[in-house]
């Protein structure tokens, strides 16, 4: 793969930051954009935009189709069985609401369990939570080995007759650990128990298939995989849909509306209430066709050389280093700390070196708590870094360890 060629297809990435060169190192977060998208988008609100499904002119019916489009082209992508079984959210987040709101209200009750994991993103957690205050079910949680890893011993032991749900990330976005999905689901399908899964650190990362892992749900966002922000992809089995109630209320997603009684639309518009971002959704079948004419295999291998090369060169050059994650098969996200620097202070400096990098919790409170810290500095990769870059990172870390030890 030539990666410089790749890079000229991303303006921001020649931009300067304190008179370097920026090291933008902070995908997981998100990722950046390439002009084949910045270009839908713009084409969107130049040449298409009118509102979709609701006119008979020619804009609207373009528009339209470009929304659709990108419905079947996210569908192929991720191999569901059809496209009205590919909704469009705001996020992963509003996707994991969605399922909790409309399918977790539907199957928890008092008394009733939901499984989830200790490195679950806040986006997993809190919406379980939000529904909890109101339903008064037990959230069980499944820890992590040192190695950043979930104990599936405990996993397994969890399930019993009260258990109604499991909800789990593919990808950690603190450790990298890619969990044993497509195990977890099968074994959670033994027990008759469906499970959700948080995809958005897998699905920019590695060729994931949601018929071959048996997902019943399964949540993504566009901006972390060089698509827009503001546009998630929330995947679920059309026997799910179907018997879900609306999560949100509004145009679109009605049969017929009466003050007596009001009829909801066919999947997918059900759950797609109001104006969606259909520029933003039009964009993303340009992210999907990026990420493929790259190759998805290819970005992932590109990404594991990054990180195995970054990952030697910060334990054989930064003392007291400490890396978290450590599973055999992660994805390329190093999070770490240096002896008892604070990460906001590496973060900081390492700023004025150039190189963009996380700092924080990562919205994963629990597990910091699990890692007995308050914070990590977090480096992630994507298709567009280079080795060269991952030099720039090791050097500058070298320079602000010493300043600061
Ligand atoms: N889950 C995971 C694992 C994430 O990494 C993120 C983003 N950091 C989210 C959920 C939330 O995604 P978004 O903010 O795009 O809704």
């Amino acid at each position: 793969m030539n990666v410089m060629n790749l890079r000229d297809e991303f303006p921001i990435l020649s931009r300067e930051l304190y008179g370097r060169k920026l090291v933008y190192l902070d995908n997981s977060a998100t990722t950046q954009t390439p002009d084949s998208v910045v270009k839908a988008i713009t084409d969107g609100y130049t040449r298409t935009k009118a509102n979709v499904h609701r006119g008979v002119h020619t804009l609207s019916q373009e528009a339209t189709e470009l929304q659709e489009r990108a419905r079947r082209r996210v569908a192929e992508f991720i191999n569901a069985s059809s496209h009205e079984e590919i909704i469009f959210t705001r996020g992963t987040t509003e996707a994991l609401n969605l399922v909790a709101s409309s399918m977790g209200g539907m199957v928890l009750g008092e008394g009733d369990e939901l499984i989830l994991t200790v490195m679950e993103h806040h986006s997993n957690i809190v919406p379980w939570q939000l529904l909890q205050a109101r339903k008064g079910f037990r959230i069980r949680v499944v820890p992590v080995t040192p190695s950043g890893e979930l104990d599936m011993d405990v996993y397994r032991s969890l399930f019993n007759d009260r258990t109604r749900l499991v909800s789990v990330c593919h990808a950690s976005n603190v450790l990298g650990t890619v969990n044993p999905v497509a195990s977890m689901i099968a074994e959670a399908h033994a027990h008759g128990v469906p499970v959700v899964v948080d995809g958005a650190q897998a699905v920019p990362h590695m060729p994931v298939d949601v018929r071959a892992l048996d997902a019943d749900f399964y949540a993504f966002s566009a901006h972390k995989m060089y698509g827009p922000t503001g546009i998630g992809v929330l995947y679920g089995k059309r026997e799910w849909l179907e018997k879900m109630p609306p999560y949100q209320g509004g145009g679109e997603m009605i049969e017929t509306v009466s003050f007596e009684k009001t009829t909801f639309a066919e999947l997918p518009f059900k759950f797609e209430a109001g104006t969606p971002d259909f520029v933003g959704i039009a964009a993303l079948t340009h992210a999907i066709d990026f990420m493929e004419r790259v190759g998805v295999q290819a970005i992932h291998d590109h990404e594991q050389e990054l990180l195995a090369y970054t990952t030697r060169r910060l334990l054989e050059e930064i003392p007291g280093i400490r890396i978290f994650g450590t599973a055999p098969g992660k994805c390329a996200i190093i999070s770490f700390l240096v002896g008892h620097e604070h990460h906001y202070d590496m973060g900081m400096l390492l700023d004025k070196l150039g190189i963009a990098v996380r700092t924080g919790h990562h919205c994963a409170q629990p597990l910091m708590h699990a890692f007995g810290v308050e914070g990590m500095v977090r480096a992630s990769f994507a298709v567009y870094n280079t080795i060269h870059e991952c030099d720039a990172f090791v050097d500058a870390l070298k320079r602000v360890s010493a300043m600061l030890g």
